[in-house]
């Protein structure tokens, strides 16, 4: 069958999405200190692979599935967060780890690296608008609540991978763990041998999908703490009564899938099977054929017999890939509108070149550094993870 994957329309946003101009509100607004070579460029290709090449072994390129194809191409390896975090820690050669992602997984492979390897994200504005809902201040000021109505000593933090280092380091100094989209179950279920009730963070959509239904809860279960309503939100009672205490978090690029899409995509597309990523909302899983990381969204995809058709529910830079990737395959986007993820796609082929030139020139720019305390505590919360049963931990 031939590929019919059409192009979503660009909204009036598009080219602050896709990396061009600054927004002020973004939840980092950190313009990149160094002088980028314009993006119109012609020579910039040859530039990265120059530059590249003359770092060698010296430098291994991380890109994750949600980046442009223009920087992927680089990448010496790519996948989630977490893999690309492991693949860091398994390449010691490289005194660089170039990061193609957002702060949190530069975090991450900061922490997961020995002492004498340097993280660089070439953008500093490639943040995460879900890893920053969940500030710590914010979530110091709602444990003193649960200290308040009694139950900090009954429940157990657990962060997605999607977090900040300092929310990881928390999570891991009040014996929790972190968690991905795929051992979220299993992290689930350990927390709650460790405890009665689960404060998960920051993706409140993610903690509900696996409460509900993987662990069998029910949505009454389930409360979700609002860090800018006075105690949340909640009065003692309804934290005394819940089992899941949800961040108030969403990934703003999954938040916009709706049920309406869902619908509108199987009379759009006869036959289609949905897949969707775990942080969609309930009311979107919940009419999904299937739903899973990215991983297992490309697996499942890769695995699918030729002629069949498939509707996506994840980042646009991803399912483009896929639909090129499977000419045999018709693989729309659930949305209709241009859905790429902002931040991540502040990492441009300029941002490259410069980060890659800049080491070739002996100059480490945007090195991202976790202060020895918070990583020690951030790693243990990981090491929970990592040691929980099952297959190996994995994907964002
Ligand atoms: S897709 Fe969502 S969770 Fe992933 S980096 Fe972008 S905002 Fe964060």
């Amino acid at each position: 069958m031939a590929n019919t994957f059409t192009e979503p329309q660009p909204s009036p946003l598009a080219l602050l999405l896709l990396g061009h101009g600054s927004d002020p509100d973004s939840e980092r607004g950190v313009e990149c200190p160094g002088d980028l070579p314009a993006p119109s460029d012609p020579g910039l290709v040859e530039r990265a692979r120059a530059a590249k090449d003359a770092l060698g072994e010296r430098v291994f390129v991380l890109g994750h599935h949600y980046q442009r194809d223009e920087v992927i191409q680089f990448a010496d390896v790519t996948g989630d967060s977490f893999k690309l975090a492991q693949q860091a820690a398994a390449h010691p050669e490289a005194e660089y780890i170039v990061f193609a992602g957002v702060h949190f997984m530069a975090e991450s492979a900061d922490i997961l690296t020995a002492p004498h390897q340097q993280v660089v994200l070439p953008d500093l504005a490639a943040g995460c608008s879900m890893a920053d809902m969940a500030d710590i201040r914010q979530v110091e000021e709602c444990w003193a609540v649960l200290e308040d109505a009694g139950v900090a000593d009954l429940t157990v933090p657990i962060t997605y991978m999607n977090s900040t280092a300092a929310i990881k380091s928390f999570t891991g100094q009040h014996g929790g763990s972190v968690c991905t989209s795929s051992n979220a179950q299993r992290s689930l279920e350990w927390a709650f041998e460790q405890g009665e009730k689960v404060l998960f963070l920051p993706d409140q959509h993610l903690g509900r999908n696996t409460a509900v239904r993987d662990l069998g809860m029910s949505l009454d279960d389930c409360v979700v703490f609002n860090p800018n309503k006075p105690r949340g939100g909640l009065t003692d009672k309804q934290l005394q009564d819940a089992r899941m205490i949800l961040w108030r978090g969403h990934c703003s690029v999954h938040g916009r899938f709706t049920p309406d899409c869902v619908d509108e995509v199987r009379e759009r597309v006869p036959g289609v099977t949905v897949i969707v990523h775990p942080e969609c909302s309930y009311e979107v899983v919940e009419k999904a054929d299937a739903v899973g990381s990215t991983e297992k969204i490309i697996s499942a995809i890769a695995a699918a017999e030729p002629g069949t058709a498939w509707a996506v529910g994840t980042e646009l830079n991803l399912v483009k890939r896929l639909a090129l990737q499977h000419p045999d395959k018709e693989i729309v986007y659930l949305d209709r509108t241009v859905c790429f993820c902002s931040t991540m796609n502040r990492i441009d082929l300029p941002h490259l070149v410069w980060a890659l030139e800049s080491l070739a020139a002996g100059t480490v720019v945007n090195r991202i550094e976790v202060d020895p305390d918070t990583a020690h505590w951030a790693r243990v919360a990981l090491d929970r993870m990592l040691a929980l049963p099952g297959p190996s931990a994995a994907k964002d």
